[in-house]
């Protein structure tokens, strides 16, 4: 009998070993040659491939071991942590999900059974160039710039803009050097003791709270609320600063990858060198360098998306969640997963702090901080001179625009006169495209996605048709794919597109830039053009929410919201509170620097409470209200809720299998949770598959996920149905 908890397995010792192949348990595997430590990354035989897994524990055995094969070897990766087994057994039993499935979240790095390579690395060199030249300067500069951490050719001549002989020109004079050092090396030295900006006294009064809390080495969570301009970013990187002290590793989440080029240049100033990234937008070396590095302690901070809380981090003493209401921290496939509650677990499993900063939390979160258990902090006033923008609304009802017209002449005038002392407006409308709808005018049909309930959206700039739901595209159509009338196709409704182009006429000598995700082929481009306009470039900026999120444009000093009304259409009980939160974050890009700012809302319901919260400014009147009515609901957060998703090419089969499910709710009344549906999904087809929804609510303490294990274990699924169960829904 092997003992139950061994701390290394000797050669030939049985062990389970955890894969992320759909197995419904890990496998028994002999230990390799010199044995192995629980934890330890491995390579196993499985059928004829090699696959990549972790050693589990002990072998479960009860069968012949002369069939037992061998690990294949070990790698030579820092074995997984105890405690991040534990956050993948427990994350795995929340959102009841396959281990095999939680393995492969946290091994997403191609390439980890490579072995270590090396690479040539560029440093500055003793020697003196013959020439000095613009481009060798340039190549100086970046050399200079990173403390002494050692470039690719690629890197260097990249961001020197240079071709390589240029750096080799150098090298052979000297004045470069050339090393070879392992491919996977650790990040650069961030030093949390270079001087810091002076902080207000609230600014320095909540970093002195965060500071404390890591000082305690006590795990515990903190809502940073301040309005959008205030400091928290500033403040929190005190607390990123106190960890590095510690010599604890640092994560900070941010909803948007366009958000982390201006962060990155942030902790550059604060720290001297620039953190490790997660994101898609990094390269496949760099995210195995990155996740080798954080197992290591070669990363001491990493900036990332939701993913990254799956790395191996080998001493993790703080996890900053920012902007943390945003519904992007929700991963909708794969593994259905919330980063801001899985930040929590994590961060009280291995004794860590967490911050949640948000100008408008989510209201789990205020709710949380209410009943006391996350501590809250406050920064009411905005930095420097700059205030909250003032807020009215316009009246559409009264402005009598003519059709295909959205902006009113008061918005009109408004933009106009700030336009006129160099300042900036917003026109904010959350519609990317030209139209959200193509129809014919000659029989009336709408031109739908053919593999989803949605509809084909025009985009000008790209002259296609292009599906939101699923990325379908096609060439716009001159004739009814319907009728097959021939130019009679008209696009209906205002997409950003569109808006530049009634913005065009209504300001002919402005300079107008539209700021939308898919109008730009890279990061990069985005981020240029973000620089550009913060720098004044544009005189009106039209934008998504991406522009909602976190920029900072100094000049901007007037938002228009073209439809606030927007977000309030649906059944959706949370669309009070995202309107809210998007309109506050709208609105806070008015008005960053010195000058005032102004945020007028269009809208054809001025009495909606929730259009008079926010035009009231009354937050926390907002909360208490929007709380009451989901107490009274018995929704999240006052209750809990399950969706389950069933899809299937026949929408017969998931609806049967639904009202089969809805029967047989013996597993959930025994908890107390009741269920509603079956009904067609939020998006009733994606990508050819219908899909219907079951909701199921439960009392605040009742024992769910265990419930709905049991519930849905006793349906069989025909081959092509999928069942998927999302614990804690977006939308319900
Ligand atoms: P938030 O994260 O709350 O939106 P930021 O931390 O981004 O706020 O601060 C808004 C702007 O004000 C940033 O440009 C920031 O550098 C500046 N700022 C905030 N606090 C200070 C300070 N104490 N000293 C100097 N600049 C500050
Ligand atoms: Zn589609």
């Amino acid at each position: 009998m092997p003992p139950s908890n061994p701390d290394f397995f000797d050669e030939g010792a049985l062990v389970a070993v955890l894969t992320a192949q759909p197995l419904d348990r890990p496998l028994d595997y002999l230990a390799p040659e010199g044995g192995c430590h629980p934890g330890a990354f491995v390579e196993v035989p499985l059928g004829p491939r090699k696959v990549l897994g972790v050693v589990w524990g002990p072998g479960k055995g009860g069968f012949d071991l002369k069939k037992a094969r061998s690990i294949i070897r070990v790698l030579d990766v820092a074995p997984m942590r105890d405690e991040m087994q534990e956050f993948l057994r427990r994350a795995a039993d929340y959102t009841l999900t396959p281990m095999p499935a939680m393995l492969r979240l946290a091994t997403r790095a191609p390439g980890l059974s490579n072995p270590p390579s090396m690479q040539k690395v560029y440093r500055l060199g003793e020697g003196e160039p013959t020439r000095i030249t613009d481009a060798r300067t340039r190549v100086f500069e970046v050399l200079r710039s990173y403390g002494g951490l050692g470039f690719t050719l690629k890197e260097l001549s990249d961001q020197a803009g240079v071709t390589s002989s240029v750096v080799k020109g150098l090298v052979s004079q000297g004045a470069v050097r050339e090393e070879d050092t392992p491919r996977d090396m650790p990040f650069a030295h961030l030093d949390p003791d270079l001087p810091s900006k002076a902080l207000t006294e609230d600014q320095e009064a909540a970093a002195e709270a965060l500071r404390k809390g890591l000082r305690s080495g006590a795990y515990g969570t903190t809502l940073l609320r301040g309005v959008t301009g205030s400091g928290k970013t500033e403040v929190y990187l005190e607390a990123v600063a106190e960890a590095l002290r510690q010599g604890r590793q640092a994560l900070v989440l941010l909803p948007e990858i366009a958000l982390t080029a201006e962060f990155l240049n942030r902790v550059e100033v604060r720290f001297g060198a620039r953190p490790a990234e997660w994101h898609s937008g990094v390269t496949m070396t760099e995210r195995r360098r990155t996740w080798k590095m954080v197992g290591q302690g070669g990363a001491q901070m990493v900036v990332g998306a939701r993913s990254a809380l799956f790395l191996p981090f080998q001493n993790l003493g703080l996890i900053i969640v920012d902007e943390e209401h945003d519904t992007s921290y929700k991963q909708e496939d794969g593994v259905l997963y919330n980063a801001r509650d899985m930040a929590v677990l994590r961060a009280a499993i291995c004794g860590a702090r967490v911050v949640l900063a948000s100008a408008t939390p989510s209201l789990e979160s205020w709710a949380n901080a209410e009943a006391g258990k996350y501590d809250r902090l406050e920064l009411n006033a905005r930095f420097g001179a700059a205030v909250m923008p003032e807020l009215a609304a316009i009246d559409m009802r009264g402005q009598k625009l003519p059709s295909n017209r959205w902006i009113s002449p008061s918005l009109q005038a408004a933009a106009n006169a700030r336009i006129a002392k160099g300042e900036q407006a917003l026109l904010f409308l959350n519609r990317r495209g030209y139209a959200p709808t193509t129809i014919c005018r000659a029989c009336g049909h709408q031109i739908g996605c053919e593999q989803c309930d949605a509809r084909m959206v025009e985009h000008r700039f790209q002259k296609r048709l292009i599906c939101h739901q699923c990325g379908e595209s096609a060439p716009l159509p001159t004739t009814c794919p319907s009728c097959g009338a021939e130019d009679r196709l008209a696009a209906v409704g205002p997409g950003v597109e569109r808006l530049a182009e009634e913005a065009a006429a209504l300001f002919p000598e402005a300079r107008i830039a539209v700021l939308s995700s898919d109008l730009f082929g890279s990061a990069r481009a985005l981020k240029e053009q973000i620089e550009e306009i913060a720098k004044g470039a544009a005189d009106i900026i039209i934008g998504t929410q991406l522009v909602a999120k976190g920029h900072n444009f100094p000049l901007l000093t007037l938002v228009g919201v073209i439809d606030a009304d927007l977000g309030l259409q649906g059944s959706d009980l949370r669309a009070a509170e995202r309107t809210f939160q998007l309109m506050r974050q709208v609105a806070g890009r008015a008005g960053r620097a010195e000058r005032r700012g102004t945020a007028l809302l269009q809208t054809f319901q001025p009495e909606h409470p929730v259009i008079r919260a926010i035009l009231a400014g009354d937050e926390e009147g907002f909360w208490r209200a929007e709380a009451d009515a989901r107490r009274h609901a018995g929704v999240p957060p006052y209750g809990r809720m399950a969706g389950i998703i069933l899809s299937s090419p026949d929408m017969q089969v998931v609806f049967d299998i639904g009202e089969d499910l809805a029967r047989r709710d013996g597993p959930l009344r025994a908890v107390g949770a009741q269920v509603f549906g079956p009904a067609p999904a939020p998006i009733a087809r994606i990508r050819g598959r219908h899909r219907v929804r079951l909701l199921v609510k439960a009392p605040k303490g009742a024992a769910l996920q265990g419930a709905v294990a049991a519930w849905v274990a006793q349906v069989r699924l025909p081959p092509q149905a999928r069942l998927s169960v999302d614990i804690d829904p977006q939308s319900f």
